[in-house]
């Protein structure tokens, strides 16, 4: 579906872990609002007089459902235009115009090979869509591993439904590494936890290239650029398993 601009409204704003927000934008059209999971919108934010600086992209972090309301999971970044204005200054009613929806990062249908999800931060927000819209729609899948990385405990983004869905999604498995947790080994549970950083994860439990699993990154180059890197140098994957979204 080609993308149109909307004109949407604030209609719920969550804490979300202690740098991170959940916004959700209802757009009022008379027209269904349909995405692929994955996919992502571009707000024309008024943080500046020249358009193409006022846009900022963000992942839908909720799955398709036919309604007209959409969710982001948005971190502050200090001294950043756009998080400067969606935390200090949208409100409940603040009109936010976007544009989409964009992006080619979706799953394939049917969903032949193994998938292996890995994101930090708010990079969660696409695996969030596609994982839920699996479940919703009961769609055939193989395993399902997310690996999730950020600095600490509370930074764990929709760390209850993850957990959840490892109850009740057959294949579904869930690790997550924290960078800078020193000891967190009362909390851990039944959670698949490291300290450190997401790499030593997948390398260890991917070391075997295989050609039935596909790698899907999202997040910041930081991570995307190591993560892309060991997958074609040091396992030997071939560049057409790995997918990914950068955000900056
Ligand atoms: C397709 C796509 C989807 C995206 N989806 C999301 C999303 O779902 N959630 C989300 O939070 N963001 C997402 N982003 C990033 C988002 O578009 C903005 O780039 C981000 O919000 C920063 O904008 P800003 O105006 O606040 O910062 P800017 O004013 O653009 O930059 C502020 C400063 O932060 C620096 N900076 C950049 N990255 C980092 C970092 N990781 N840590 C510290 N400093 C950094 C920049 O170099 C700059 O100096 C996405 C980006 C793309 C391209």
């Amino acid at each position: 579906m080609p993308w149109k601009w909307y004109d949407s409204k604030v209609v719920k704003i969550e804490a979300q872990g202690p740098n991170t927000k959940r916004f959700w934008l209802e757009a009022p059209t008379e027209e269904v609002l349909d995405f692929q999971a994955g996919q992502f919108v571009t707000m024309d934010l008024p943080i500046h007089d020249k358009r193409l600086k006022r846009w900022r992209s963000y992942s839908i972090a909720n799955p398709p459902d036919k309604s007209n309301l959409l969710e982001f999971s948005i971190v502050k970044l200090d001294g950043g235009a756009a998080s400067d204005y969606l935390f200090d200054e949208v409100g409940i009613g603040t009109p936010i115009r976007f544009k989409g929806p964009s992006g080619t990062f979706t799953l394939p249908e049917p969903i032949e090979k193994d998938l292996v999800l890995i994101c930090t931060g708010t990079g969660v927000a696409p695996f969030r869509s596609m994982i839920w819209d699996i479940y919703n729609q009961n769609k055939t899948h193989r395993n399902i591993h997310l690996i999730f990385g950020t600095r600490f405990l509370d930074g764990l983004l929709y760390r209850d439904e993850f957990e959840e869905l490892m109850q009740k999604m057959p294949g579904f498995r869930y690790s997550v590494a924290l960078s800078r947790e020193k000891d967190v080994a009362p909390t851990k549970g039944s959670l698949d936890l490291h300290l450190g950083y997401v790499h030593p994860i997948y390398l260890e439990a991917y070391q075997t290239a295989r050609p039935d699993v596909d790698f899907y990154l999202c997040g910041w180059s930081n991570m995307i650029d190591d993560a892309v890197a060991n997958l074609i140098i040091k396992l030997g994957y071939d560049k057409s398993q790995i997918h990914y979204e950068l955000y900056g």
